[in-house]
């Protein structure tokens, strides 16, 4: 097939951005995204094919192995400023976009998109200090030294729920390593990862460092994921597709990261300050219309302050304010799509079926219809249940109650999943001890859902492996060579090793 010549940028860069260039699908097809709030189509973009993921693999091999593999990291970590910049100037701009694409609140949006530059920022004074070692040699005669070179083209897949939030935990670090990029963002967000390239082309990166495709076929990750100049997949999504991911890209030796889902428990002790735990219970599993991996959508509660909490809890949640997701004073826009409206309310019915009882909520919005579901609290939840034990993603708590400490961390730890945990207590011996039996990747104490650039990010078991963010996600993207060099010029018996 001969390449078509690329398209001009386009208003609002609604093209693909491929090896420098704003391109259509090599197909010429496009595809329209959905508004979840007025369920109306609001933009187009190209629906590529796995044509269109080739192209982008040999545009991004073409820099890694050419200008961007020579580039020091003091330059890019210079870029990476100037984007950051950039990203600081268009925050409410992205911020809007992404609103507009998964329905989620403005203001958690804009949050997000004023402290994304941070990634940025702290990975850019990481990249001039990705220093080997000198190793002192067992032999008199060799120098050994290493070096932490880019792994190569890195295949990013993200989902709809916080898409530049989650391709800016990989991007940062990866370009501090020296890597190139081939993004797929999710069929139903595609909008703002076509207007974010337009950033990076005017902060100046070199072209093919930074390459995104877009289209509706499930076809355009497993071509991206199998493409054998991939060298690593970061995948954000569900266990599902993840580990389909994962086989994927071990078929031709490419590295992963997999962050997955969770079945996240917030853990209340009867010494906690019930106030604090019933906001911080609130802002787990209601925040973002509970659409996050990090869901505290399993309260285990011990059985002394259950009424107390519940009531609390119940209360606010029955208060809780859902509407216009750009609107100032709203607290929870609709589910994202109409897939995701069905799985909620599939959970919820099966769970009443299956005796658990619904202490609010429980159904669609009877006022606003369309993709908005009440926040819903369910009791009497037992542990082998559907709704304590698989990912919801939506605004559905399970509650689950305990009588001992040790029975609290075992119900906590029955699951799966090991994404995020909160634990709620006054007691500063107890807070450590079951910080150190969760198993799982986050734990927050008198706290939830707070994520920061130097703060590894990341779960186990099925909640997938790797960390984003903190120093160490820049190794993920990274080799370690060793380079001998031998001092003295005698010549060795060379039936022997080393
Ligand atoms: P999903 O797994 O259905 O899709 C994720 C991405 O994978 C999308 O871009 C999709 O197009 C792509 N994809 C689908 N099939 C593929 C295949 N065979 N090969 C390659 N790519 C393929 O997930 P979703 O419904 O978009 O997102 C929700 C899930 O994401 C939840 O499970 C949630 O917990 C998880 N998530 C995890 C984190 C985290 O950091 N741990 C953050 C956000 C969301």
């Amino acid at each position: 097939m001969t390449t078509p010549e690329p398209t001009e940028p386009g208003p609002a860069g609604l093209r693909m951005r491929i090896g420098g260039e704003w391109r259509e699908a090599l197909s010429g097809a496009r595809f329209e995204t959905v508004s979840p709030f007025t369920g109306q189509p609001w933009a187009s973009v190209p629906d590529a094919g796995p044509e269109d993921v080739d192209l982008a693999v040999r545009a991004a091999e073409k820099a890694q192995y050419g200008v961007w593999g020579r580039t020091t990291g003091f330059e890019r970590a210079r870029l990476m400023h100037r984007l950051a910049d950039l990203m600081e100037r268009d925050a409410e701009r992205l911020a809007a976009t992404e609103t507009r694409d998964n329905g989620k609140l403005l203001r958690e949006m804009r949050g997000q998109m004023e402290y994304l530059p941070s990634w940025l920022r702290y990975f850019a004074g990481v990249a001039d200090k990705l220093q080997g070692e000198v190793i002192p040699s067992d032999r008199p005669n060799f120098m050994v030294y290493t070096r932490h070179e880019p792994v190569g083209v890195v295949g990013a897949i993200v989902p709809w729920n916080s898409p530049l939030m989650l391709l800016m935990w990989k991007l940062a670090p990866l370009l501090a390593a020296g890597c190139t990029l081939v993004l797929k963002p999710s069929e139903h967000t595609p909008v703002s990862a076509l207007e974010f390239a337009g950033l990076v082309e005017e902060a100046g990166f070199p072209a093919g460092v930074f390459n995104v495709v877009t289209g509706q076929s499930a076809d355009l990750g497993r071509a991206l994921v199998e493409h054998p100049g991939v060298r690593h997949v970061a995948f954000t999504g569900s266990p599902g597709v993840g580990m389909k991911v994962a086989q994927a890209a071990a078929g031709h030796f490419a590295r992963t990261t997999l962050e997955l889902g969770g079945k996240s428990a917030q853990l209340v002790f009867p010494d906690a300050d019930l106030e604090a735990a019933s906001n911080g219970v609130i802002a787990g599993v209601f925040a973002a219309t509970g659409q996050t991996c990090v869901a505290g959508s399993r309260l285990v509660v011990h059985r002394d302050v259950h009424d107390a909490l519940l009531e609390r809890v119940a209360e606010r949640a029955a208060r809780i304010v859902l509407g216009d997701p750009a609107a100032p004073d709203t607290e929870m826009g609709p589910l994202a799509n109409a897939a995701q409206f069905a799985t909620v309310n599939g959970f919820v019915e099966r769970a009443v079926a299956d005796g658990a009882t619904v202490l609010t909520g429980g159904r669609p919005d009877p006022d606003l219809g369309g993709l908005f579901y009440r926040p819903t609290v369910l009791t009497g939840v037992r542990p082998e249940m559907e709704v304590a034990r698989e990912e919801i993603f939506g605004p559905v708590l399970s509650v689950l109650t305990f009588d001992t400490e040790e029975e609290a961390v075992e119900l906590a730890n029955s699951t799966r999943y090991g994404l995020g945990a909160g634990v709620w207590t006054e007691d500063l011996r107890r807070a450590h001890r079951v910080a150190h039996e969760l198993r799982a990747g986050n734990v927050w104490v008198n706290a939830y859902r707070v994520v920061a650039p130097n703060v590894p990010f990341g779960g186990t078991g099925a909640s997938g492996w790797g960390r984003e963010s903190g120093v160490e996600a820049v190794r993920e993207y990274t080799e370690t060579k060793a380079v001998w060099i031998e001092l003295s010029g005698a010549t060795r018996d060379p039936f022997t090793l080393g």
